[in-house]
């Protein structure tokens, strides 16, 4: 179990998956200038890109953290069982999760939070599981905390939503909407904190309510930025977004800022999908950003 100390909070990686994505580079990446990506290939491969195939490799993992108050999941990656024939890297996983979760020390019944940073399908599906065919929260005693905005922006019962794009209903339907029905979601407006170090702040762009977290804990300082930042290349190419962001120009802006924030506050940056080893320190270079990769210590 890889781990990581920030002050005195702990955080530690719990893997879902670990691969290739499902499209070639350029598609993932719609930005992307194939002169410019090659300049990385040495340290892009063969960890972060498969260049037999044309593939970014990334990871989906969830982040737990650890403070002396809270037992915090932050993303909750894809999920089992889930119907994803539209996202066949999340389609029908069969993953032992919270077998892993329980290895780091941590039973469902512990988690008090869970914060999804957006809900796209592979950062909400570990909020519920199958039981007796019903979607039933994962963690029966946590708080579901994501921005009121992404909520709006996702439920499929706002105008012809439903019919426009049934498998995202799905997705709100067997990730979303059962933590809202038991109680347990708190909808966020703006900045929120959850204690004295966790900060949780707007950054939208890859969604409109996307969320970042920051910690900070005797000096030590952490950004949790979801998919503001997808890929390592996106450090050094911050303008390109992913197939994905879907508010564009927001999205890139939303990158640098978090970039920016890193390099002037010596922040780590934990991604939800960086391959190994996952976490990365971020430098200012010829007035862009470097990437220094940061082993679990
Ligand atoms: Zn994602």
């Amino acid at each position: 179990m890889q781990s990581w100390m920030i002050g005195n909070t702990r955080v530690t990686r719990i893997e879902e998956q670990v691969g290739p994505n499902d499209v070639p580079a350029a598609t993932f990446l719609p930005d992307l200038v194939r002169e410019r990506f090659d300049r990385h290939l040495p340290w892009l491969v063969p960890v972060h890109y498969d260049p037999a195939n044309d593939k970014l490799i990334t990871s989906n993992h969830s982040w737990l953290i650890r403070t002396d108050r809270h037992t915090i999941l932050l993303d909750s990656c894809a999920g089992n069982h889930k119907n994803r024939p539209w996202l066949p890297r999340f389609h029908q996983l069969n993953v032992p999760f919270l077998e892993r979760l329980r290895a780091a020390g941590v039973a469902p019944e512990d988690i008090d939070i869970v914060l999804c940073t957006h809900l796209h399908a592979d950062h909400v599906g570990w909020n519920t599981r199958l039981e007796n065919g019903r979607w039933v929260p994962t963690f029966p005693k946590a708080r579901y905390l994501f921005s009121r905005t992404e909520k709006e922006h996702f439920d499929p019962a706002i105008g012809d939503r439903r019919a426009k794009n049934p498998g995202r209903a799905e997705m709100y339907d067997d990730s979303v909407l059962p933590v809202i029905q038991s109680g347990q979601s708190v909808l966020l407006d703006g900045e929120h904190a959850i204690d004295d170090r966790l900060l949780v702040k707007p950054a939208p762009g890859h969604t409109p309510g996307h969320v970042v977290l920051h910690l900070s804990d005797r000096g030590d300082k952490a950004l949790f930025c979801g998919d503001v930042c997808h890929h390592p290349i996106q450090v050094h190419e911050p303008d390109w977004n992913t197939r994905f962001c879907e508010v564009p120009d927001m999205a890139r802006a939303t990158r640098r800022r978090a970039l920016e924030h890193c390099a002037e506050q010596g922040a780590l940056l934990f991604p939800t999908h960086f391959a190994s080893p996952h976490v990365a320190r971020i430098t200012s270079a010829q007035g862009g950003f470097g990437v220094e990769f940061v082993p679990e210590k």
